[in-house]
C-alpha cells in the first residue's frame, strides 16, 4: 500500500501552488499539530538558490528567520512568528548507482533536495530496492530536516547513510558541504541542532545499498514482528510494512483523513545508561511490570490491558480522549492550544480522569 505523506486536515499540501511571498500567513496550516498564528512574512521557496537568497536578505535586514519544513517538530504560538518564515519547497531526487563504493560493494548515491517529503522518499527507496532507510518509514517531515536531529527509529538513523549535507551557513554567509564527521551526528542530535538556526539545509546526500533485503534488523520489537532473529535481514517491503504497522499501533502515523491520529509523536529520547544504571533500570521495570499485572481487583492491567493497548477511553485534563497506549508510550495527546502543548511537554502527563462512558 502506498503510504500517503502525512498532513492533517486543512494542512498545506507540499507542492500545491502558493504565492511566493506573503504576509500574515497562518502557520497552523503548515504544522502537523494544526497550531500556530501568523508569520509576519512568509516565503515559499522552490530552489536552493531561493532558500539562500531569502535567508540572506532576511539576515541583512536583521529579520528573525524560521526555516520551515513539514512542521512536524514545531509548536508555534498563537501570536505566530514575528519575522520571516522560509518554507522549503525545493524538489528533486537524483539517484546514481555505483558499482564499487569506498566500502567495497555496490551502492546508490541519492542527492535529495531539502523539500522532498521524507516518507515518500523512503517508500521510493524501498520500491527501487535500495536498503538503508526502510526502518524510517512513517516519519513525518521533509528530507532537509532529517539531519537536524539525526532522525531515527526502529534501530536505524540517518547518520548511517548520510554522506554529505549541503547547507547555507548563515554565520559565514556561504554555502558549505559538510561530510558525515562535520555534521557531528549523535543520538537524536547533530551540529545543526547544537547550533540552532545557523545552517539552512539545502540538500542531503545518502549512500544506500542496492539490495532487496533490508539492513540487519537491530530492534527486537521489529525483529519479532517480522519473525526474524535480531541481526537478520528481511525483504525491504516487509520491513517497511512492519514498521508502519508498529507505528500505527502506537498512534505514530499521521493520517490526514483521521484527526484522531494528530499527535506530536514520541518526544522522549532513550536514556543512555551505564552497566550499573542499566541493572537498576531493569529491576525497576521488573517491579513496575509486577505491580501493573498484579492479580487483584482494580489492577492496572484490568483496565489498560497488556502494555496499555486495551482501547479503554479516558479523558485528559482538557477533555480530550487519551488512549492508554498514548500514556504508556508516552505520546503527546490532548489540549488544543499551543500553551496546552507546552504545558504537556514541560510538566508531563497528568493522571487522566476516569472514562465518561
Ligand atoms: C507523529 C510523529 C512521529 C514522529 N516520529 C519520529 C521518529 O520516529 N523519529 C524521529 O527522529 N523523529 C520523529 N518525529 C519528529 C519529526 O518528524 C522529525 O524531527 C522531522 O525530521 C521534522 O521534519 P520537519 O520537516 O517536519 O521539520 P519542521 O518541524 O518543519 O522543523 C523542525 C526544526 O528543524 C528546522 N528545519 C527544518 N527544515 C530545515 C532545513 N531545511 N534547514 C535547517 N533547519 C530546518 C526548523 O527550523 C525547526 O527548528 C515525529 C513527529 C511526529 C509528529
Amino acid at each position: 500500500m502506498q503510504h500517503q505523506p502525512s498532513a492533517p486536515p486543512g494542512r498545506h499540501v507540499p507542492g500545491a501552488p502558493a504565492p511566493r511571498a506573503r504576509s500574515r500567513v497562518r502557520l497552523a496550516s503548515y504544522t502537523t499539530l494544526g497550531l500556530g498564528g501568523p508569520a509576519r512574512a512568509f516565503s515559499e521557496v522552490a530552489s536552493a538558490q531561493d532558500v539562500v537568497d531569502a535567508v540572506r536578505s532576511a539576515d541583512t535586514a536583521g529579520e528573525p528567520v524560521l526555516i520551515l519544513g513539514g512542521g512536524s517538530n514545531l509548536v508555534v504560538a498563537d501570536e505566530g512568528f514575528d519575522g520571516t518564515v522560509v518554507y522549503v519547497a525545493t524538489r528533486g531526487i537524483e539517484i546514481r548507482r555505483r558499482r564499487h563504493s569506498t566500502a567495497g560493494g555496490a551502492t546508490a548515491v541519492l542527492r535529495v533536495q531539502a523539500g522532498e517529503d521524507w516518507d515518500a522518499l523512503v517508500a521510493r527507496c524501498v520500491a527501487e530496492g535500495l536498503a538503508g532507510v526502510e526502518c524510517l518509514a512513517g516519519i513525518p517531515g521533509l528530507a532537509g530536516a532529517t539531519p537536524i536531529q539525526n532522525v531515527g527509529a526502529y534501530g536505524q538513523e540517518v547518520a548511517e547513510t548520510i554522506t554529505t549535507v549541503r547547507a547555507f551557513d548563515r554565520a559565514a554567509g556561504e554555502v558549505v558541504t559538510l561530510d558525515g564527521a562535520a555534521c557531528g551526528f549523535g543520538y537524536r542530535t547533530s551540529r545543526f541542532k547544537r547550533t540552532p538556526g545557523r545552517f539552512a539545509v539545502l540538500e542531503v546526500t545518502f549512500e544506500l545499498y542496492p539490495e532487496r533485503l533490508s539492513r540487519p534488523i537491530r530492534y527486537p520489537e521489529l525483529a519479532s514482528a517480522l519473525g526474524v532473529a535480531a541481526g537478520q535481514r528481511a525483504p525491504l517491503g516487509e520491513v517497511r510494512d512492519a514498521v508502519l504497522g508498529l507505528r500505527r499501533s502506537k498512534g505514530m502515523v499521521l493520517d490526514p483523513a483521521d484527526p484522531d491520529t494528530r499527535s506530536a509523536g514520541s518526544f522522549f529520547t532513550n536514556p543512555v545508561l551505564g552497566p550499573a544504571q542499566l541493572a537498576a533500570f531493569e529491576e525497576a521495570v521488573r517491579r513496575g511490570h509486577k505491580l501493573f499485572t498484579a492479580k487483584e481487583e482494580n489492577s492496572c492491567v484490568s483496565c489498560h490491558g497488556d502494555y496499555g493497548r486495551k482501547p479503554v477511553l479516558r479523558y485528559d485534563v482538557w477533555g480530550t480522549v487519551a488512549k492508554p497506549a498514548n500514556l504508556v508510550e508516552p505520546h503527546l495527546k490532548g489540549g488544543a492550544r499551543p500553551p496546552d502543548v507546552y504545558a504537556r511537554v514541560r510538566f508531563g502527563i497528568p493522571a487522566p480522569r476516569r472514562a465518561k462512558s
